[in-house]
């Protein structure tokens, strides 16, 4: 049952068992001198004890320097070329008013890209002029809220929306600026991108349509142009797919200044990160200099101005900053055989699973998971952390070692899970969604509070007027 294991993924050899490997835990997290995991000063077994588990922990030290330092790292590059740049955080990663007003305490924008997280963004207190809007199939009522709150870009995705944010503007007497946004035809996942005439997908216009949709917008008088905008993907490594999509837009952009002018040019999100231990996110700084310099190379080819640029990670901000604390239950040994002969894997379930993280069984992601509230000097096993929804695909970590003794009231934790976890969190089997909590210098603060049972009843119309059953579970 030890290693070593036929099923464990090669990685987990170079991998060092109890280990918090820097690239994907919180620069606060440590050990503490009774072999407790803290975040931010504080343990998370002591989280656990005053919130309950599953429990979502953020580092807001984390966040807020890694905003910091994505508007840094973007703006000297820009500046360095006679530019400026702007740097919107995706609030669809994961949007709560505390992590909106960080973000404005950071000098960062938000963006939006529906009503919910419109209205949540304004009700924060971000002003509504640093709000980017986007969205491929936003609502007349949604334009509408944007135009009359003073939303200060607008993300066009298609032909047909033009009239229809005019007609918002005007209604709200404001002139809006606007973005297209572009299908370059370049995709990246991960490690590689690709590049095709058109990409095979729902966002934006095609590069043969821009000009005809920016003549549209010229038309307007409630409309005023910014640029283009690119998104090409999302956990993306390396400068070249962002590159090439820059070298795309920029050759429309160039066209577009024949008309009037384009003050800049915005290339969307996706900066990758590490999520196990044999992950490495390129440097947001080598990234940022790789991007803004093909901006300038190709500026410079074209006999443009460089504009001034705009960027949206989501991921990259709050992913490595958040933690996910389980509470670890039912441990079952499965034997199989393999090519290499018999071999067990371990399942160990925890309090929660697809309805906290669904990005293994969306995705098959990769995590790791580390024993949270004590040392344990047990030899290493190899086990898959699997959730308590009624699905085989409910997986949140697939393979990692954990000490062998490992098992029922043991706490374990998941790093790496910051972004599109409470975002992308469902109420499958009824289950609550479980709480956000910020930790910082010692102390902790509820950003979002635990869903309850009576929630989750109170949506059912059948059950108005009904008494919540008795002694009500979580
Ligand atoms: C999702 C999205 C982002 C953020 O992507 P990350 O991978 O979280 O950085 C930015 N811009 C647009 C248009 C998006 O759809």
């Amino acid at each position: 049952m030890t290693l070593p294991n036929p099923l464990a993924p090669a990685r987990l050899d170079r991998d060092e068992p109890g280990a918090l490997a820097p690239q994907v835990w919180p620069a606060s997290a440590r050990r503490d001198d009774r072999g407790r995991i803290e975040v931010g000063g504080v343990a998370l077994a002591d989280l656990a004890a005053r919130h309950g588990t599953p429990l979502y922990v953020l580092d807001e030290a984390e966040v807020r320097t890694r905003a910091a330092r994505v508007l840094a790292a973007f703006r000297d590059e820009a500046r360095a070329v006679g530019a400026d740049a702007h740097v919107y955080y995706a609030g669809k990663a994961f949007l709560s008013a505390d992590v909106a007003r960080w973000m404005r305490d950071e000098g960062l924008r938000v963006d939006v890209c529906t009503g919910g997280e419109l209205a949540l963004a304004l009700a924060a207190g971000v002003p509504a002029s640093a709000l980017g809007m986007h969205g491929n199939d936003k609502s007349d009522a949604e334009l509408a809220t944007a135009a009359r709150s003073g939303v200060g870009a607008v993300v066009l995705d298609s032909a047909e929306e033009v009239g229809r944010a005019a007609d918002a503007a005007r209604e709200a007497g404001v002139v809006l600026a606007v973005r297209i946004r572009v299908n370059s035809g370049v995709h990246a996942s991960t490690h590689e991108y690709l590049a095709t005439a058109r990409e095979d997908q729902k966002f934006g216009i095609a590069l043969s349509d821009v000009a005809g949709v920016a003549a549209a917008v010229r038309e307007r008088p409630e409309l005023r142009l910014l640029g283009l905008h690119g998104h090409i993907g999302s956990q993306i490594a390396g400068v070249a797919g962002f590159a090439e999509a820059a070298r795309r837009l920029l050759a429309a952009h160039r066209d577009l200044l024949a008309g009037g002018p384009v003050p800049e040019l915005n290339l969307g999100g996706g900066f990758g990160i590490a999520y196990t231990s044999d992950e490495q996110a390129t440097p947001i700084e080598e990234l940022a200099a790789g991007i803004v310099g093909a901006v300038a190379a190709t500026c410079a080819e074209l006999g443009v101005p460089v504009p001034d640029l705009a960027v949206e990670p989501g991921r990259w901000i709050v992913g490595p900053a958040g933690v996910t604390v389980y509470t670890a239950g039912t441990v079952k040994d499965v034997a199989l055989e393999t090519d290499d002969g018999p071999a067990v894997r371990r399942y160990v379930s925890v309090d929660g699973g697809m309805s906290d993280n669904a990005r293994t069984a969306l995705y098959g992601a990769e995590y790791s998971v580390r024993l949270a509230n004590r040392d344990s000097a047990a030899d290493p096993v190899l086990v898959r952390v699997v959730g308590r929804h009624c699905e085989s695909g409910d997986v949140v970590v697939r393979a990692d070692l954990l000490p062998g003794d490992a098992g029922r009231g043991d706490l374990l934790a998941v790093p790496a899970t910051g972004a599109y976890h409470h975002a992308l969190a469902s109420n499958y089997n009824l289950v609550a969604r479980p709480p956000v909590v910020a930790v910082s210098d010692g102390a902790d603060r509820v950003l979002i509070t635990r869903e309850t049972i009576g929630d989750l009843l109170s949506r059912d119309a059948g059950l108005v007027g009904a008494a919540e059953p008795a002694g009500s579970l979580r």
